[in-house]
């Protein structure tokens, strides 16, 4: 995988955002302040253009560019936790012009763990890292790790919120997706939808 391979992938991750915002936001207005779609959606696009504008010529480049244009442009929690799974994945990767299977998921093992330690969540919690974790357990397969994501994603909704706005709620959390697995399992769709072309 190469640094087009990292472009192509983010940047059909923003596509599929767009096309899934209102779908975030109606999760996030169940069980939070109704904007996961908005701030995603305007957190991919700015990746999509800073990655058009600067091409950068290794993976880990155009992870560090994404997670440095998300933190800056998305505004909620999700901007931050997001930013730092790509930067300290891009960071993993160092300047390396390919990489394999195995390098990804080290890379992004190492970025959930950033996650997990900014936002004091772990497992079961209620979050994205209820769909990043399980989908970094099945890398490097990458159609597998799309699925784990999503059934992470699912498993959400009979879960109590235990981090984020949606804790506040408490009891009330129950019954409903997190708006952050739903995103992470479109992140992990677009990655094994690259790969396959
Ligand atoms: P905000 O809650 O600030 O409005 P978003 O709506 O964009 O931000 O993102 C909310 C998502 O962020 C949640 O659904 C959850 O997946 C994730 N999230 C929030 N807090 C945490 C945390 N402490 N650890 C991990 N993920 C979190
Ligand atoms: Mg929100
Ligand atoms: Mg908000």
């Amino acid at each position: 995988m190469d640094a087009g391979f990292f472009r192509r992938w983010l940047t059909t991750a923003a596509r599929a955002v767009e096309r899934d915002a209102d779908r975030l936001t109606a999760l996030d207005s169940a069980i939070g302040d109704a904007d996961h779609g908005s701030n995603l959606r305007r957190g991919m696009a700015a990746v999509a253009a800073a990655l058009d504008a600067e091409e950068p010529a290794t993976p880990g480049a155009v992870l560090l560019l994404a997670g440095r244009t998300l933190v800056s442009t998305v505004g909620g929690a999700s901007g931050p936790l997001y930013g730092t799974l790509l930067r300290r994945a891009g960071k993993a990767l160092g300047d390396a012009e390919r990489v394999e299977g195995e390098e990804l998921r080290e890379a992004l093992a190492e970025g959930a763990d950033a996650v997990a330690r900014l936002g004091g969540a772990a497992q079961g919690d209620k979050t994205m890292l209820d769909a990043l974790l399980p989908a970094v357990a099945a890398l490097p397969d990458l159609a597998a790790a799309a699925g784990a994501a999503q059934r992470g994603a699912e498993a959400t909704i009979a879960l109590r919120a235990r981090r984020g706005r949606a804790s506040y709620l408490g009891e009330r959390s129950e019954g409903h997706m997190d708006p952050g697995s739903a995103s992470t399992a479109l992140l992990f769709l677009a990655l094994a939808e690259v790969a396959d072309d």
